[in-house]
């Protein structure tokens, strides 16, 4: 009898053959060993927040969590070494009395550090990158067991193509981070009419750290969330009142709305508009992973795409319009962020500054055409999936979009040439 594995969302369902929660990087080259043994693939596994099928298996599922600990501090150099299955809460919590922090964050940070890397999990800001790029060093289990570090100075031919990884190349044991200073982030957020919020978009992106914005479906109305960096301490948030919004409101009163759309989605168009309107919140000044992450309690499926910034806003407009043309309405307000260029073989931001567009999905939600339509728009703005949400994209359409494909195939050739660590994901998305 093997035991069901289940991701965040639900959405994604394996049965490996065990699931195995190695303690240090001995027992995890003698899993891999085993492996081999008994013809059982391998795959690492984070806190499965990825909607995608990347950590199902029917072989032996690797859990990190035991190897949550920061490892070594290098103060002059603003450095840490931690165990890959540290969830990013508690490395944040850690970082901040070490008066360190990252320099930026996603929407959650429910995520081990080793998956978010894997998967390239980014926030916002066209100046900044993703997580994967805070990293200067791995070590790593490959898949003849050998234990490897990989940096700039050793194994160098691999770095890159190892910020980003899928869990395609061995198990992270260890990831060496370069950290900031803590800081805190002054909020700024408002909701307007859309060209006023795209305006402000386009010119904060230049003038501010961080800015994102959320477009409501059927309105024209968007909420915009700029941040930026600030020497003021954190605000006085009454606990009662931010525990009304965050919870009972966003996640609770959101979560009940749903269920009423699912049952009645003709009353969905006119609720939006009811419920979307302009007006400004109260800016607030916390501690940067405060600011960047929140609770996300209400289960959706995400597609997200990633396509060059300069045609963010043609690739929106295109989302915009097969959202209105649906039969089955969209629930979710749809996220605009952007990012810096990078070297990373597989970052989704490799070689070009590049827009994000996520759409969502409530998930007993049954409408899977919106995917749809929207990934076949995505292929005229050269759109790369997020590794980590739901997309239908194989090898031989991901090979045109990644310029350093190569360079991430020889090192997986180099790390596991028999693809010890792959899965039905890997096979489709990488060939093997
Ligand atoms: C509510 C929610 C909000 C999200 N917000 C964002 C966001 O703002 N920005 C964004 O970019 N993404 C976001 N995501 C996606 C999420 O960040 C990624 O899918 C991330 O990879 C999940 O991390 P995890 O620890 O759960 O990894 P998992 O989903 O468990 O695994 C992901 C990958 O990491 C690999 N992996 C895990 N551990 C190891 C290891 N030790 N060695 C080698 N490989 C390993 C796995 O093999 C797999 O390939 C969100 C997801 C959810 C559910």
């Amino acid at each position: 009898m093997t035991d069901k594995w289940l991701n965040w969302a639900g959405n994604q369902t394996s049965y490996p053959h065990s699931v195995l929660r190695p303690d240090n990087e001995n027992a995890i080259s003698e899993i891999v060993g085993l492996g081999v043994a008994k013809r059982l693939k391998v795959r690492p596994i984070g806190n499965g927040h990825s909607f995608s099928s990347i950590g199902s298996t029917d072989g032996f599922l690797v859990s990190l969590q035991d190897l949550n600990s920061i490892l070594d501090i290098d103060k002059e150099k603003l450095q840490v070494t931690v165990g890959a299955g540290i969830i990013l809460s508690d490395l944040n919590a850690q970082l901040h009395k070490l008066g360190l922090a990252l320099p930026n964050l996603g929407d959650i940070d429910s995520q081990s550090i080793a998956g978010a890397i894997a998967t390239g999990t980014h926030g916002t800001g066209i100046t900044f990158n993703s997580i994967s790029s805070a990293v200067v060093g791995i070590r790593i289990v490959t898949g003849d067991g050998s234990i490897v570090d990989i940096s700039e100075s050793e194994n160098a031919e691999f770095f890159e193509a190892s910020k980003v990884s899928l869990g395609a190349l061995g198990i992270v044991v260890s990831v060496t981070l370069q950290c900031v200073r803590s800081f805190n982030l002054e909020l700024t957020e408002f909701t307007a009419r859309l060209p006023e919020i795209i305006s402000r978009f386009e010119h904060a992106e230049l003038s501010s750290d961080f800015v994102e914005f959320f477009w409501f479906p059927y309105t024209d109305i968007a909420e915009i969330k700029i941040c930026n960096k600030t020497n003021s301490f954190p605000s006085r948030v009454k606990t009662v009142s931010k525990f009304v919004n965050d919870e009972i409101i966003r996640n609770l009163g959101f979560d009940l709305l749903n269920r009423f759309w699912l049952r009645f989605p003709g009353t969905v168009n006119r609720s939006m508009q009811l419920l979307t309107k302009e007006g400004d919140r109260p800016t607030r000044v916390d501690i940067s992973h405060k600011i960047f992450c929140s609770k996300r309690r209400v289960k959706f499926i995400e597609m997200e795409y990633a396509v060059p910034r300069e045609q963010l806003f043609d690739a929106f407009e295109a989302v915009r319009h097969i959202t209105e043309g649906l039969r089955i309405p969209v629930t979710f307000p749809v996220e605009i962020r952007t990012l810096g260029a990078d070297h990373i073989p597989l970052s989704m931001a490799n070689g070009r500054d590049t827009g994000f567009i996520a759409i969502h999905l409530y998930n007993h939600a049954k409408s899977r055409a919106f995917f749809h339509e929207v990934e076949k728009a995505m292929r005229q703005f050269a759109g790369r999936p997020h590794w980590g949400k739901i997309h239908n994209l194989d090898s031989s359409d991901l090979v045109k979009l990644y310029p350093q494909w190569n360079e991430f195939t020889e090192a997986r050739q180099a790390l596991d040439p028999d693809g010890h660590f792959t899965n039905s994901y890997l096979e489709r998305v990488l060939g093997y």
